[in-house]
């Protein structure tokens, strides 16, 4: 065999070299799109500057808007309580905790946080990370490998897919939420695979659908598989007193292998965790790349955490709200006649405009009535797709959102969108 030294093989096919960013295909395609979209005169929606907290309004160039446009599902950034556990933590600890927690990083507040996490999903312990894509992306680059097999749902977030290229497993997506699909495929291939991990999210933050997981942790245990499911929607959002979607439809939680949720929604925070049983968080506490090798979650973000779920446990009518207004959100698009897709139940509502440009158009006109809603476009959707997505969250009145859905109910038909005619 060629010494380990021998010259890597020059590539049959000359390739023009590049080494500046500027040069890169991709990066000429990103500025091509770019200006295009400066080209039908509406602004750049991308990278607005807001000024103070992130709630049912937001402030942008001074003025006050209504904003759907953020997480924070249940008001809980921006609560005097949960900013000033933060502070009170930063005065305690410092800004960070300054290494890796498996040497010198661990403080009380990561082990309470945990606990606290583990005890409201129904498992027996739960890890925390930096980053919500981050802990997807090396909890599932880690539990599996070449010889096994990755099923997630086809609508899967970004950091899913990240997370199974990483992992080297075999990766095949399953058309969404269709767990007869999947169990066929199962019956097929699962004997080739040592372990096959499914993965699907609760809440899917596009089409503000949700999974049924019962029928996925049928599947799972048939096929001996084991299940993550992806809670960064649902996590204080679903279910009777927010605990996710083991509480909405009444399982236990012990028969999901891998709870994932991400802290920056409902939680007022930053960073994820995974919560599941007390093997799966030793291993992947002594042994996560993303988790050993990197620095423990920043006080302030534990603190928040903890305060915002002590919070939401004291005032479950927060979700209650959060409901109320969902609902009312949905029903008032749907007598409006807007598309609003396949959203039910869930603080995500779509208003599925089927051309990009209408959406940039619409989105801009709601900025100038004092809403703020972002447009999803083409190539982040389908162009059929494109859509403004509408986060609701529980501070949201109930004159704001009959105002949100009549202004755009209104423009829609200005631009020449002609309702559905069968949208209930
Ligand atoms: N999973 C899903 C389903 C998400 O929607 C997101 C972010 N929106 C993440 C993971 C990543 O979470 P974070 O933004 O907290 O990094």
């Amino acid at each position: 065999s060629a010494p380990a030294t021998a010259p890597v093989a020059s590539p049959t096919i000359a390739v023009e070299p590049e080494s500046r960013v500027e040069d890169f295909a991709e990066y000429r395609r990103l500025k091509a799109t770019m200006e295009q979209m400066k080209m039908t005169g509406v602004p750049n929606p991308y990278f607005t500057v807001h000024d103070g907290i992130a709630s049912d309004t937001t402030v942008v160039d001074g003025t006050k808007l209504i904003s759907f446009a953020t997480y924070n599902y249940l008001g809980l950034s921006g609560h005097p309580a949960v900013s000033a556990a933060a502070a009170d933590a930063v005065k305690k600890y410092g800004t960070s905790v300054s290494a890796s927690r498996l040497v010198s990083g661990e403080k009380p507040i990561h082990r309470q946080l945990e606990q606290t996490i583990a005890d409201f999903v129904g498992v027996d312990n739960s890890i925390l990370m930096v980053g919500g894509h981050a802990t997807n992306e090396t909890t599932i680059g880690h539990l599996v490998g070449e010889d096994d097999l990755i099923l997630h749902d086809s609508l899967s977030h970004n950091s899913i897919v990240q997370g199974a290229l990483l992992s080297g497993a075999r990766r095949r997506p399953f058309p969404h939420n269709d767990f007869k699909a999947l169990d066929r495929t199962l019956q097929e291939v699962r004997s080739q695979y040592r372990r096959v991990l499914i993965i699907i999210e609760g809440v899917y933050s596009m089409d503000g659908d949700f999974s049924n997981l019962p029928e996925f942790i049928a599947v799972k245990k048939r096929h001996n598989a084991m299940l993550m499911v992806d809670e960064a929607h649902s996590f204080g959002t679903m279910g009777q007193t927010g605990h996710g979607m083991a509480e909405f439809w009444n399982c236990d939680a012990r028969d999901v292998d891998i709870w994932m949720g991400t802290l920056s929604k409902s939680a007022a925070s930053c960073g994820g965790y995974i919560a599941g049983s007390h093997a799966l968080v030793e291993y992947l506490r002594y042994t996560a790349p993303g988790f050993v090798f990197s620095v423990g979650m920043p006080p302030a973000q534990v603190a928040a955490a903890l305060e915002a779920l002590k919070t939401l446990e004291k005032e479950p009518e927060r979700v209650e709200r959060l409901r109320h207004n969902s609902e009312l959100f949905l029903k008032l698009c749907q007598d409006a006649g807007l598309d609003t897709g396949v959203s039910e139940k869930t603080p995500v509502v779509p208003v599925i405009t089927g051309n990009s440009l209408v959406a940039l158009r619409l989105s801009n006109r709601l900025k100038g009535d004092g809403i703020n809603v972002q447009p999803i476009l083409y190539p982040a959707v389908d162009e059929s797709a494109a859509r403004l997505r509408f986060f609701i969250t529980s501070e949201h009145t109930d004159e704001q959102i009959r105002l949100t859905v009549e202004r755009t109910a209104k423009h829609l038909a200005d631009l020449g969108y002609a309702p559905q005619a069968t949208a209930q």
